[in-house]
C-alpha cells in the first residue's frame, strides 16, 4: 500500500509533458516522470520517494517508438526490456536486458527507467555506452540530441524537468561480435557482483562494467590497456585495475576481493572467447 496520495497525468505529447511538469513544479506538487513505474512504486510503498503528481510518459508516441530502419535502431525510452529482447535487433542489448531482474519485471521495466532510475546498476546502459548511442531529450520546449557519454558520465546529467525521449544506435554496432557476462554472488536473478559487456569493433575491444564500482562505466583508458599488443593478460589486467574510475564495491552482493577475483577470471575468459571470434586479429 502506498502511504500517500498523488495525482496521475498521462500526456499525449512531449510539449504537454514538459508543460505539466513545469506547472506542477510551480504548484509545489513535486512532480516526477513515470515510465515502467517499478522503481517509483516500490520506493513509494516504503515512503522512500515523495511526490504529489506523476507524469506517465507511455502515451507519448516518440517515447514508445521501437524500429530498426535502414540506418539506425530507434528505441523510445518507455520501451520495455522484454520488448527489446523479443525484437532482438541488438543481440548484446538483448543479453543485457534478459539478465535484469526476472521476466515478469522485464515486462514492466523500461529502458529509460533502467538508465534514469536510482538503482545503481543500470545494466542496459552498457550496450548503449559501447555503441556510442545518441540520446534525444526533451528540455524546455526543445528536443536535443546528445551523445550518451555526455548524458551519462558516471552519473546522469539531466536537468530538472528534462526527460529522455529516445535512444538511437547506428546499425554498424548491432551486428558486431560481442561478449556479455553477469556474475552474481548467490542467486542467478540478483544484482550483479560484476557485469562485463564487450564488443569487437575493427579488431579493437571495447569494454563496459556494472556492479564493480558504485556506477556503471566505460573507460577509453581501460580499453587501451586491454588492446595493447604483446602484453600478457595478467599484466594487462593489472594495468586495467589501476585505471578503474572508483573504488571497487564491497557490499552484500560481493566483497571487493571477491569482485576483483571475478573480474580477473572473467577477463581471462574473455581473452579465450576473443580468440574464437571472427576478425579478432
Ligand atoms: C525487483 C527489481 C530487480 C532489479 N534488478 C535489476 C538488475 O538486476 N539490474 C539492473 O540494472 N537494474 C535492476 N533493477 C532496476 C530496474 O532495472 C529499473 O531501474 C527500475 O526498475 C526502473 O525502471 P522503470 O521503467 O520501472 O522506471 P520508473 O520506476 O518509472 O522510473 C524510475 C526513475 O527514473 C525516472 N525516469 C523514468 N523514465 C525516465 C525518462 N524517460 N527520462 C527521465 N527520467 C525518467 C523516474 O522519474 C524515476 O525517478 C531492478 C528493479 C527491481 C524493482
Amino acid at each position: 500500500m502506498i502511504p500517500f496520495t498523488f495525482d496521475y497525468y498521462r500526456p499525449d505529447t512531449i510539449t504537454e509533458a514538459v508543460r505539466a511538469y513545469k506547472e506542477l513544479e510551480g504548484a509545489g506538487r513535486f512532480p516526477i516522470y513515470y515510465s515502467g513505474g517499478s522503481e517509483i512504486i516500490s520506493m513509494a510503498r516504503v515512503n522512500n520517494i515523495h511526490t504529489k503528481a506523476v507524469i506517465d510518459l507511455k502515451a507519448i508516441p516518440e517515447c514508445t517508438v521501437f524500429e530498426n530502419n535502414a540506418n539506425e535502431l530507434v528505441m523510445g525510452s518507455a520501451v520495455t526490456l522484454s520488448a527489446i529482447s523479443e525484437a532482438n535487433y541488438y543481440p548484446l542489448l538483448t543479453k543485457a536486458c534478459g539478465r535484469i531482474a526476472d521476466h515478469t519485471m522485464q515486462c514492466k521495466i523500461t529502458l529509460g527507467g533502467n538508465i534514469c532510475g536510482t538503482i545503481r546498476y543500470k545494466e542496459a546502459l552498457l550496450p548503449l555506452l559501447l555503441s556510442d548511442a545518441s540520446v534525444i531529450i526533451a528540455s524546455g520546449n526543445k528536443l536535443a540530441t546528445i551523445p550518451i557519454h555526455e548524458i551519462y558520465n558516471h552519473r546522469l546529467n539531466l536537468k530538472k524537468g528534462d526527460f529522455i525521449v529516445q535512444f538511437i544506435i547506428k546499425n554498424k554496432y548491432l551486428s558486431l561480435p560481442y561478449f556479455h557476462i553477469k556474475k552474481t554472488k548467490n542467486e542467478k536473478i540478483d544484482y550483479p557482483a560484476l557485469t562485463l559487456a564487450a564488443i569487437l569493433d575493427e579488431g579493437r575491444v571495447r569494454l563496459a562494467f556494472s556492479g564493480l564500482c558504485a556506477f556503471p562505466f566505460q573507460s577509453p583508458k581501460i580499453d587501451t590497456a586491454w588492446n595493447q599488443e604483446g602484453l600478457a593478460a595478467d599484466a594487462k589486467i593489472h594495468e586495467m585495475i589501476n585505471h578503474l574510475p572508483g573504488p571497487v564495491l564491497n557490499d552484500v552482493y560481493g566483497s571487493d576481493t571477491y569482485r576483483l577475483f571475478v573480474l580477473k577470471t572473467t577477463l581471462l575468459n574473455l581473452e579465450k572467447e576473443l580468440e574464437k571470434m571472427p576478425c579478432s586479429n
